[in-house]
């Protein structure tokens, strides 16, 4: 195997919390148990949702958690002509094409389809032109049949198996308001960042076979994957922005520390009041290890 890279991808729309803290530390813990390379890679493509100064404050906070990337943070809104470039690339090959579905086409029809419990996916409807509309994004067009069928082996959550035909459909690459896609992104992202081991939160679980389609059809190898459970608020929604979560106490990071690794179950041995945050990192990574650590496969 190559050596180990890894990433963490935080969403600069406000300032880290402890949901994103516990797949940040997940990441880390997982790359410094394999002895590798921990990567940033900021994710601003959402213009609207980013907030300025956000990724700064992200990296500050990951610095005084003494999670400090190995080298220079990415930032996908500097990417543009490599995402371009995987377009052109699938383009070229014939599995993309231009849709002109708007949201409330695709909800009217999959509400039918509902109706008559076929397909929540979307169901194709510009795969054989526009139908004279205007493009509005573009698709992949993912196969028919066993095709369709993508399994992984999550390192956390075992075996898990997708039918892209049915449970997604053709999916977006390039979206109506000009931006790329997350599924896009990310791919070529970690592809042009050599990452060998993605670990993350299992919100993302579901895009995780989308994004081994797309690695397929552009040559890039899969990496192994890692999805970590959530944490959910009192109402069982995950923590975010959006739910209140609240930024983290940056001058004292034990107590989030502690309760991140209590999170992904790890017993962190030696831990008691007092103890300096680095050598509670290197307690929890060990402690990592013995679980995810190279040779427990
Ligand atoms: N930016 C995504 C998020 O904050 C994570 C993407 C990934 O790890 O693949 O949810």
């Amino acid at each position: 195997m190559s050596a180990y890279r890894g990433r963490f991808a935080p969403s600069p729309t406000g300032p880290l919390h402890f949901g994103s803290l516990v797949g940040a530390l997940a990441s880390w813990l997982d790359a410094r148990a394999h002895r590798g390379a921990w990567l940033v890679r900021i994710e601003d493509l959402d213009g609207p949702r980013t907030v300025p100064g956000a990724a700064d404050d992200i990296l500050r906070t990951l610095a005084h958690f003494g999670m400090a990337p190995d080298e220079p943070p990415v930032w996908q809104s500097r990417r543009d002509a490599h995402y371009a470039a995987a377009l052109a690339q699938l383009t070229a090959g014939g599995l993309v094409y231009p849709c002109g579905c708007t949201r409330k086409e695709i909800a009217d029809s999959l509400r039918a389809a509902h109706e008559r419990h076929t397909t929540l996916a979307y169901p194709g409807t510009c795969r054989d032109g526009l139908h004279g509309k205007r493009a509005r994004t573009w698709r992949l067009r993912v196969p028919d049949g066993n095709a369709a069928i993508v399994t992984f082996d999550d390192r956390w959550q075992r075996t898990q198996t997708q039918n892209l035909a049915t449970d997604v459909g053709d999916f977006v690459l390039k979206r109506a308001d000009g931006q790329w896609a997350y599924q896009l992104a990310v791919v070529v992202d970690d592809a042009d960042a050599g990452i060998t081991h993605v670990v993350r939160g299992a919100d993302l679980l579901d895009s995780t076979a989308r994004q081994i389609y797309l690695q397929r059809c552009l040559g890039a190898p899969t990496p192994a994957y890692l999805h970590v459970p959530v944490v959910v608020d009192t109402h069982g929604e995950k923590l975010s922005k959006q739910t209140g979560a609240t930024a983290l106490e940056r001058d004292d990071p034990l107590p989030a520390l502690r309760a991140a690794a209590a999170h992904l179950g790890l017993a962190v041995e030696g831990d008691a009041p007092g103890i300096a945050r680095d050598a509670f990192l290197l307690a929890a990574t060990a402690a990592w290890a013995r679980r995810f650590g190279p040779g427990t496969g």
